[in-house]
């Protein structure tokens, strides 16, 4: 039996149809092991569903789609057949499913090969369309990370309560990395202690620009195409300059290590009005499309610290980033989905309030972080746990909804990552899962970590009153709502205690400017 390709010559029947998602972008992804591009075909779809199933942000979806259509020249250009669906086609059904249905239809394959999606959504979607097609799935390991789902499950097994820092460790052990004669480089595992300065009053040091990619013929079309088929969503393309490309994100890997992971460690906290990109690597996009590996951005940052290129605090707390922090969410998602959806332990139900897809706020802090978010389609993770999910926390959001707002306006968002970090980090809607205690905080936090309180009409060292800081009244509301559940937890005891400085009538005064503040944000009916 055999079928006309492309270029008209006859190929054999197709035996597998190799499925690569829009965040597998890699030519050495496990899927193409022991591939035949005279028998296989990869299949690849931009499909409507995944800009759509959130309100996905114009950048977000920019990334997505030139990565992918760069990936496909790539796969083409190493020969392998590639049946690949554009969004703009005529006929595109939406969804993955569906296409892959169609694709299955056309090509008749034996079976379907894929490696292992980051969504569980997206792999049950998968699955149901080889259950009904009666085709086998071959789920290969994704090597782009250092363990496995299971490993971390078996790590998980019999410990009452999961803490990142035992699993950082057993990864540092286990990889030999940062480590020195079975010891950890510098005698400590964490210099967490040393990595949390702010800018002072003069501001940054000059920062140095970050990498950027002007867009080529290819990007172009797809911002005409955001632009035009998404015009409604949030967020801007003005600013796009994202690595597409392997090359790209390679770059980008060489200018952090040279030019920004020596001050890394120290600012890694620290924020400044304006500015979005400061000491931070901007790689977790490239990372999570799978056009770096890391283990590639691991070994640099470490190669950098034996070269005497960047100081061990720094090293290290870029290091604890990717091999702990991200590894260790990932575990988490994976173990817990999909109920991890639903948690919301602390039965936190306002809406969203509008402005967050805007930036149109009077609180200096809060609207700055949005913007940037809104124009970049980035923040750094501070603006991202302690000035947007801070105050998502502290007024009580649905974590539904704060889970949709960032899985949609961030380049970097997939649900593997996004979702503990905002359900369970952010938010404590986990119950202490991801977290040993809620990242809560009053407006003096954000004083200290940079100079936003200094241009806003609001003076974070008031609770009530005309000038208080919402930040500093909802913190103390936070507290007050969840005393009891909070006293229980130790790493909580001072802030609880705290409590007992307020009268009677402070508590009540709190309580009732927060309640004006929930109002006017969220609406009277909340
Ligand atoms: C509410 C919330 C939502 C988030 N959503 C996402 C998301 O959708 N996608 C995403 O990749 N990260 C997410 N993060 C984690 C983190 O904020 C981003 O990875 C980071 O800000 C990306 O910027 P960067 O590449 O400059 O990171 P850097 O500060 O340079 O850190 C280096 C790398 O470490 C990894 N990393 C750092 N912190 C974390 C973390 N907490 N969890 C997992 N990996 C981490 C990233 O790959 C990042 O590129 C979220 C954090 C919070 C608090
Ligand atoms: S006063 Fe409050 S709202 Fe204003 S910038 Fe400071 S922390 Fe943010």
């Amino acid at each position: 039996m055999s079928r006309a390709s492309a270029s008209g010559k006859a190929r054999p029947v197709t035996r597998h149809l190799v499925i690569v998602l829009g965040d597998q972008l890699d030519l050495q992804a496990s899927c193409l092991d022991g591939a035949d591009p005279v028998q296989d075909v990869v299949w690849m779809a931009e499909v409507a569903e995944e800009s759509t199933h959130v309100w996905s942000s114009k950048p977000r979806i920019a990334l997505f789609l030139s990565a992918m259509r760069h990936h496909a020249q790539a796969l083409r250009a190493a020969g392998w057949p590639l049946d690949y669906r554009r969004l703009d086609e005529a006929g595109n059904l939406g969804s993955l499913a569906a296409e892959l249905r169609a694709a299955i239809d056309r090509l008749q394959p034996q079976g379907l090969v894929m490696t292992a999606p980051g969504d569980w959504r997206v792999l049950e979607a998968i699955k149901g369309v080889a259950a009904e097609t009666g085709l086998p799935l071959d789920i290969r390991e994704d090597r782009h990370f250092f363990s496995t789902v299971r490993e971390f499950a078996a790590h998980a097994k019999g410990r009452k309560q999961l803490r990142l820092e035992y699993w950082y460790r057993e990864l540092r052990q286990r990889h030999g990395i940062l480590m020195v004669d079975g010891e950890p480089a510098g005698g400590q595992w964490n210099f967490d202690a040393d990595n949390r300065e702010s800018f002072g009053k003069d501001g940054p040091p000059p920062i140095p620009a970050p990498a950027r990619f002007e867009p080529d013929a290819v990007t172009r079309d797809v911002l005409d195409l955001v632009a035009t088929r998404f015009a409604g969503h949030p967020g801007a393309l003005a600013d796009f300059a994202w690595p597409v490309t392997r090359e790209q994100a390679l770059e980008s890997l060489a200018r952090f290590i040279d030019e920004r992971l020596p001050q890394f460690g120290r600012w890694q906290d620290a924020m400044w009005t304006g500015e979005v990109w400061l000491f931070h690597s901007h790689l977790s996009a490239a990372l999570n499309l799978k056009l770096l590996t890391a283990r590639e951005v691991v070994q640099a940052a470490e190669a950098a610290w034996q070269q005497g290129r960047a100081d061990l605090a720094s090293v290290e707390g870029f290091i604890r980033q990717i091999l702990g922090w991200r590894e260790y969410v990932r575990g988490i998602y994976w173990m817990h989905m999909p109920h991890y959806l639903e948690r919301n332990a602390l039965a936190a139900s306002r809406p969203l309030p509008a402005f967050f897809w805007t930036g149109e706020t009077d609180m200096a802090c809060l609207g700055d972080a949005i913007r940037l978010t809104l124009r970049h389609g980035y923040a750094h993770h501070i603006q991202r746990l302690m000035v947007t999910g801070l105050y998502a926390l502290l007024l009580g959001v649905d974590p539904k909804a704060v889970h949709g707002w960032y899985l949609s306006v961030y380049v970097d968002a997939v649900e593997w990552v996004e979702l503990p970090n905002t359900l369970g980090m952010s938010q404590f809607a986990d119950g202490g899962l991801m977290a040993s205690k809620p990242y809560a905080a009053s407006g003096k936090y954000l004083q200290r970590m940079g100079n936003h309180c200094k241009g806003c009409r609001y003076d974070p060292a008031q609770a009530t009153g005309d000038r208080a800081c919402p930040y500093t009244t909802l913190y103390w509301d936070f507290l007050l709502r969840h005393e009891a559940a909070l006293a229980k937890n130790p790493r909580m005891v001072m802030q609880v205690k705290n409590l007992k400085r307020l009268d009677e009538g402070k508590r009540q005064a709190i309580q009732a400017r927060a309640r004006d503040h929930v109002v006017a944000v969220c609406g009277p009916t909340s």
